[in-house]
């Protein structure tokens, strides 16, 4: 079907839209004192973090330049590729970057991030991730603010998709 949407009492609300908000509140707060009298530059990572960023960026009080990459390692599937494909026109040079990610699953995606954005030579590189899954072989990325560890779950809404479906869902839910 179509319109087919997540029947929710079958699937589980692993965190509310009031516990969301709360939170990308915190991190904002943090990101300004952290960030403060710096020119910080957040790079979006399309297309989970858009909603994330959205409201991230207006909890930050300091003056901030807003870009994005694409990034893709899920193919309409639950389990990563093991491939990321990056997409940018970005020139960080010397700049303050601050990459936000939806979820920091495996790590592969921000690694490959990383590597790829070290090259530009930013003056500073760090992450942000809403989500950060609890799983025994994450890749050794660094990621300086997380908004929520959570178990190994598969989950949708707040910008998270299964098969480009269920992004506008405003809370975080379990598929499985
Ligand atoms: P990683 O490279 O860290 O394994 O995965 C990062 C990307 O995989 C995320 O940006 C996200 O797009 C996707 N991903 C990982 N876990 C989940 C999940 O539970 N739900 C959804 N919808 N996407 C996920």
């Amino acid at each position: 079907m179509a319109n087919e949407q997540i029947d929710f009492s079958k699937h589980e609300i692993l965190l509310s839209s009031s516990e969301i908000k709360l939170r990308v509140e915190e991190l904002g707060r943090q990101i300004s004192a952290d960030y403060r009298d710096r020119e910080l530059h957040l790079v979006g990572v399309l297309n989970g973090a858009f909603i994330f960023l959205a409201d991230l960026v207006r909890q930050i009080d300091i003056p901030c330049q807003i870009c994005f990459l694409q990034a893709s390692s899920y193919k309409d599937q639950k389990l990563s590729s093991g491939e990321v494909t990056l997409m940018h026109n970005l020139d960080l040079s010397g700049k303050e970057v601050l990459v936000v990610e939806d979820i920091f699953d495996t790590g592969l995606t921000l690694k490959y991030i990383f590597e790829d954005l070290q090259q530009q030579k930013p003056k500073s590189l760090e992450a942000c991730a809403l989500l950060s899954k609890q799983i025994p072989d994450k890749e050794a990325v660094e990621v300086k603010y997380i908004g929520f560890e959570i178990e190994d779950r598969f989950v949708v809404g707040y910008g998270l998709d299964f098969a480009e479906k269920y992004r506008e869902i405003p809370h975080i839910a379990c598929l499985d």
